[in-house]
């Protein structure tokens, strides 16, 4: 194990569309006991890294006594997954990364604060975002601090990436993952209206990851398989395995990333006549549900000479 993810808690100050967060019962919180717990079982496994994400682990009160053990435990990277909005407030950022965080990765849904919080489903979310990242700017003079954005790609949202992309960049984001809206945790709601076509974004994901890379950042792609991505970008694959990543939840669930339920590993049948079938992580059923399976098809080994298809790991 290199990394550990522990989701201390899947409370949040947001309650965006499709995520687990806003339906997990609201007791399902690891207490203080538990945090330290997985903090010395990561690294008695060897892991380096932590990533703590939830629900919104800004909001716990063991935030920062967690970043704090995490740091005198050695943990290198300290990553913190987050809407970003409780940095807005002055001196929280700061302390933050006094105590420990390294890292930050900002949910990003839309330059338009009406779209942003209409998917947040939570008022003002894009401007305490917007604050927030101004402080932790600050915050970064002082410190080493690298920041991240998570897009999260709806239908939406997904003609803005490149936008995105270059607006965050240029605020000294140098990393961007993009999820493709999930309907795993879509509960009693239907929310298949929101995922997109993968082969409707490509162009706009092409194109982000040449504003990414002009500005000297990267960009992965996590939830889509080889045959939808032109080989030339095979470099913004996401490679989940080559993380090495545990995830503990609330209750002790852990498992490893890749058999995440929102990791792809649905193949067709002509998979198995595709060039890079070794490399591709499939597709998620919820996906193939909703669009069918017509844009799986089999990459030759001429369109695959010469081309990399591991993809990356975010070591980056
Ligand atoms: S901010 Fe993150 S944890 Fe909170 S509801 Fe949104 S996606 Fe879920
Ligand atoms: S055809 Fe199948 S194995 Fe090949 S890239 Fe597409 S999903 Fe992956």
């Amino acid at each position: 194990m290199r990394w550990i993810e522990i989701s201390p808690g899947f409370a949040c100050n947001c309650r965006c569309s499709g995520c687990f967060s806003c339906s997990a019962e609201a007791g399902a919180q690891m207490d203080w006991a538990e945090v330290q717990r997985w903090l010395y079982f990561g690294r008695e496994r060897g892991a380096k890294h932590l990533w703590l994400s939830g629900g919104e682990p800004t909001l716990r009160r063991d935030f920062r006594k967690t970043l704090k053990l995490a740091k005198h435990l050695g943990y290198e990277r300290i990553k913190v997954q987050t809407n970003g909005m409780l940095f807005a407030y002055e001196g929280f950022a700061e302390r933050a990364v006094a105590a420990g965080m390294n890292e930050v990765n900002l949910l990003l849904k839309s330059l338009d604060p009406k779209v942003h919080d209409a998917l947040n489903r939570t008022p003002r979310s894009h401007e305490l975002l917007t604050a927030g990242l101004e402080q932790l700017r600050l915050a970064a003079r002082d410190a080493p601090l690298r920041l991240e954005g998570d897009f999260l790609m709806t239908t939406r949202n997904w003609s803005e990436l490149p936008a995105v992309v270059a607006h965050y960049a240029d605020r000294g984001l140098v990393h961007f993952n993009i999820w493709l809206f999930s309907l795993v945790d879509q509960g009693s709601r239907d929310l298949r209206r929101l995922v997109p076509k993968v082969s409707d974004c490509m162009a706009a994901m092409v194109e982000a990851s040449d504003v990414a890379r002009a500005h000297g950042a990267t960009l992965c792609s996590l939830n889509t398989p080889h045959c939808m991505v032109p080989p030339s970008h095979w470099s913004m694959q996401f490679n989940a395995a080559g993380m090495d990543l545990a995830v503990v939840n609330p209750g002790g669930h852990v498992f490893m990333l890749e058999k995440s339920s929102i990791e792809q590993r649905v193949y067709v049948d002509r998979c198995d006549a595709c060039a890079v079938r070794k490399w591709c992580h499939g597709m998620r059923s919820d996906y193939l549900a909703v669009h069918g399976d017509s844009e799986l098809t089999p990459v030759s080994a001429e369109a695959a000479a010469g081309v990399d298809p591991r993809g990356s790991v975010l070591e980056i």
